[in-house]
């Protein structure tokens, strides 16, 4: 037996109990038959099955909260998955303003730990996502204008590298590697063990929304949203969603840091386009405003496999790609999630300049997204080419893409992904990963030593 002694923690070979459940992630279109899991326990755990693969020659994939929308990058045929979720520790200081999290967490266990003793932590659109992927590649979401990203406030870590020894960065030690996991994207380095973040309070209550419209008023609303919500109080999130033709809606959700009479103030010239069929308005608790934005996201019975593609905007869409954004909607699979997501971009995340981390996207007015869904494996060829021939009719209105919804059909991906930052992250890459064995489809690659 080739030293499988060596692998400490809660280990699952294939054909081992539990191996189907270990192997599943949130989208069966990522799923794939590794070798073995390791659930670990302990850093020294991550650091012996690194230390385990590299003697075995196993192909190492990192796992945190199995949100990854691409095959292939927490999971690997026939490699093996390190998996930190069972690492799940919080520990705030109120004192310093700072919380120590182990990168087994999910967001949502974090968000709320920190609501109930007055803090926020930031958030996206689902609780179950892990905070060890979604940290290093950015962490967008409704609170992002006010407490910029999720890696913007990601102030030490610790991280166990190709070798095997377990390394701290922050501000003054190892400071490239920091600036690398503020937004390089995960499973690029290392395997993250703990992050530590700075922390806002919370205020005592907030503003959330929830509006509804029919979806033959996706154009007039989407269009009014392009200009009005990157405008409009930093202290408001929006995340805007546009359904499918076929049974789909539009949906506006959100959250105004403020009270309810202000909220509506900032609203109203959203709330007067069209024929609202739902608007749902409510000053809560700041726990309770957090609970409203975060709708149970269980893992394990997602039945929906999807293809997704991301991008930002700088500038409100013109006509034409309107005529893009329908004739995708009109042929996603109706039923399904599948659909145009916005974000409102601007705040805190455009007060810090492109350079200073890796998130190079600090500019553009909106964040969007789009995703087709399916169930049946024999419509999956024709759903991914969907999304892929949407991005290539879109691209003169749009620019970049957010690593942490990649595309694997992007070519030359770097650039996309990293802008002006992509050399850099391939030098850091090569100081701390020169074999590059942490990598996937996508991954950076070494820069070349001269
Ligand atoms: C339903 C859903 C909603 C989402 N909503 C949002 C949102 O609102 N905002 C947002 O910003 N993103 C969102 N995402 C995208 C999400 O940020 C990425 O999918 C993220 O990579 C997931 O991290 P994870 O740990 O859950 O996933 P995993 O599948 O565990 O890992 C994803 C990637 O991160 C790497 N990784 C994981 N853990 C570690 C670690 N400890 N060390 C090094 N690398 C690691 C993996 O190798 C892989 O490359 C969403 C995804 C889903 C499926």
């Amino acid at each position: 037996m080739k030293s499988q002694a060596q692998l400490t923690g809660r280990v699952i070979f294939r054909g081992d109990p539990g191996y189907e459940a270990a192997r599943k992630n949130w989208d069966p279109h990522t799923d794939r038959f590794p070798k073995v899991f390791v659930f670990a326990q302990k850093t020294q755990d991550v650091a012996n099955a690194i230390r385990w693969a590299r003697k075995n020659h196993v192909p190492i994939r990192p796992r945190s909260g199995r949100h990854a929308l691409e095959g292939n990058l927490s999971q690997v045929n026939g490699g093996i998955v390190i998996d930190v979720s069972d690492m799940k520790k919080i520990q705030l200081n109120k004192k310093s303003g700072t919380a120590v999290v182990e990168t087994g967490n999910r967001v949502g266990r974090i968000v709320n730990t920190l609501a109930r003793q007055g803090y926020i932590a930031p958030f996206g659109d689902s609780p179950t996502v892990g905070i060890g992927g979604i940290t290093p590649g950015g962490g967008i979401g409704p609170l992002q204008r006010t407490t910029g990203l999720i890696s913007d406030n990601l102030i030490e870590l610790e991280m166990v590298d190709a070798k095997g020894r377990v390394l701290r960065a922050n501000k003054k030690q190892n400071s490239d590697l920091l600036w690398a996991s503020r937004g390089g994207g995960g499973g690029n380095f290392g395997i993250y063990t703990k992050y530590k973040f700075k922390v806002l309070r919370a205020p005592a209550k907030a503003t959330v929304f929830h509006i509804i419209w029919p979806w033959n008023q996706f154009e007039k609303v989407v269009k009014k949203w392009q200009v009005w919500a990157p405008n409009t109080s930093t202290k408001l999130g929006s995340e805007l969603s546009v359904g499918p033709k076929k049974g789909g809606n539009v949906s506006m959700l959100g959250l105004y840091l403020g009270s309810k009479s202000e909220a509506i103030r900032h609203l109203e010239p959203i709330l007067s386009v069209g024929t609202p069929t739902q608007k749902t308005i409510r000053y809560l608790p700041y726990i309770e405003c957090t609970k409203f934005l975060l709708a149970p996201d269980p893992v394990l019975t997602q039945r929906f496999s999807n293809q997704f593609s991301s991008s930002f905007g700088r500038r409100p869409f013109p006509n034409k790609a309107f005529k893009v954004m329908r004739e995708f909607l009109e042929k996603a699979e109706g039923g399904t999630p599948a659909g145009f997501f916005f974000l409102n971009w601007g705040g805190a995340i455009s007060r810090i300049a492109p350079r200073d981390t890796a998130f190079f996207w600090r500019d553009p007015k909106f964040y969007v997204e789009w995703n087709s869904s399916w169930v049946k494996p024999s419509h999956a060829a024709k759903n991914i080419a969907l999304v892929r021939k949407t991005r290539k009719k879109l691209q003169p209105y749009i620019v970049g893409s957010y690593i942490n919804v990649p595309d694997q059909g992007i070519r030359c991906s770097g650039p996309v992904y990293y802008g002006k930052n992509y050399a850099r992250l391939r030098r850091v890459k090569a100081k701390y990963d020169p074999n590059n064995v942490f990598n996937n489809p996508q991954s950076i690659p070494p820069a070349k030593l001269t």
